[in-house]
């Protein structure tokens, strides 16, 4: 994936539609993301990766852990990712295959171009909010067939969001009775399997979690498949590379879907910019007071013309308060792209619902409307905290101004902003957290 992320990006945001719903919504929304493509291995990366593998193959087969004559029986990959902790309707998109083209031209296997000049792996990359998905673990790649781990790394910084010289990956290497090796690379840092080289995996054991090491723009796994003798196999199957697929179910080349829909309490911006330490700011909110402002967000993969969405909110007695389509109207697929309309809830407390018809299916999140405050609009903090657990919340904000310590165990939890004024420090032992959630969260 490339490093020009950020202009792809940022030229979406200025593309903010704000009359969709003219009669209701406040303030709508959308953004989309195709990674940029570039080398995600580097020539010297490549090469050094090849010459460690066939170092660990003679030594494990030396040892007897590893077969020194491969099986005829054609080895094919289960399904390399899954979830973790989260259930989402789809969580992952793919930017790039594998480029079939030995020119500078582009070719995939569907004689489609998303794909990148010599890419030689699959690019899955997470969504939405990558960044937070990493940091809770997400999204863990897992073997797409037994075998025998021939080769990983790992302690590679995971946090590249620009592609370019950015040193090793973090990676596992599983070679299959068939001889075929598959890379999995791009992983979180410390992510990978504890097992040692030479050990064997399962089909569908845990081989990491999906990070951003090495040349990567952004939390992806790039998988890559060698024939016995090293050569690059595509493991897709299509008009322009008519050999068999190595996956056991092979997923549509262009498999749109709808990734998830989520409530916030501000704006969504799931394509934060590059920085040294790129993080998502969810801003997910699921508890809302009378009056105020909630944001309505929908996640997608492969989203495009004419396909459309019908939108309603739900009141907690059932009846629909408000409901509108919105179509695509891209002739190129988005990779990912999201939508978001706001609205200013009414008084109608209890449990709402949002959902949404599309390709078929009906999705659905709940949220919750309070008709009073649970917690004060806001806090000013002036006076020391000394030896204090404690969690605060306010509705808007809270401002700090002066000392936490004394081993102190502090959360500021806001629904809009935590404000740290000159004076504000953390000391002798303490712990502060901020977050922005607001009342009722966790
Ligand atoms: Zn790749």
């Amino acid at each position: 994936m490339k490093n020009n992320l950020p202009a792809t990006l940022f030229l979406c945001f200025s593309l903010l539609i704000t009359i969709l719903n003219p009669l209701m919504a406040q303030e709508t929304g959308f953004g989309y993301l195709n990674p940029t493509p570039t080398e995600c291995v580097s020539l010297d990366e490549r090469a050094d990766i090849e010459r460690q593998i066939k170092i660990n193959q003679k030594r494990l087969v030396s040892e007897g852990k590893l077969q020194s004559k491969n099986s005829t029986v054609n080895v094919q990959l289960d399904w390399i990712l899954r979830q973790k902790g989260v259930n989402d309707y789809a969580y992952y998109s793919i930017s790039n295959y594998v480029d079939l083209d030995n020119t500078t031209g582009l070719r995939d296997y569907n004689c489609g171009t998303r794909t990148y000049d010599g890419h030689q792996g699959v690019d899955f990359f997470t969504f939405p909010f990558w960044w937070d998905k990493m940091d809770n673990s997400n999204v863990e790649v897992i073997a797409g067939a037994a075998g025998t781990i021939v080769y990983k790394s790992d302690g590679n910084f995971d946090r590249r969001c620009v592609n370019g010289n950015n040193g090793n990956w973090n990676a596992v290497y599983i070679q299959h009775a068939d001889g075929t090796i598959a890379w999995y690379g791009h992983l979180k840092s410390g992510s990978p399997t504890t097992k040692a080289i030479g050990q064997t995996v399962e089909k569908g054991e845990y081989l990491g979690v999906v990070g951003s090491s090495g040349n990567s723009s952004g939390p992806h796994l790039h998988l890559e498949i060698k024939s016995s003798g090293g050569a690059t196999i595509d493991p897709f199957s299509g008009t322009c590379n008519n050999i068999g697929s190595k996956w056991i179910n092979q997923r549509a080349y262009s498999d749109s879907k709808l990734c998830k829909l989520m409530t916030h309490g501000l704006a969504p911006t799931p394509y934060p910019s590059c920085s040294v330490n790129p993080v998502d700011v969810v801003n997910e909110k699921t508890n809302f007071v009378t009056g105020e402002r909630a944001y309505f967000a929908i996640y997608y993969r492969d989203q495009v013309s004419p396909q459309v969405s019908t939108h309603r909110i739900i009141k907690p007695n059932g009846t629909i308060w408000q409901q509108w389509t919105h179509q695509a109207t891209n002739v190129s697929p988005y990779y990912s792209s999201y939508w978001y309309w706001s609205y200013f809830l009414p008084s109608d407390a209890g449990t709402w619902k949002f959902e949404v018809d599309y390709n078929g299916q009906t999705h659905e999140t709940i949220f919750n409307v309070n008709t009073t405050f649970p917690c004060p609009k806001n806090y000013n903090i002036v006076n020391e905290i000394n030896n204090a657990t404690q969690k605060l919340e306010a509705v808007d904000f809270i401002a700090s101004s002066n000392k936490i310590q004394l081993n102190s165990n502090i959360t500021y939890d806001s629904g809009k902003r935590i404000i740290l004024n000159p004076g504000f420090s953390v000391t002798n032992g303490s712990i502060f957290k901020a977050q922005i959630d607001g009342c009722g969260g966790n």
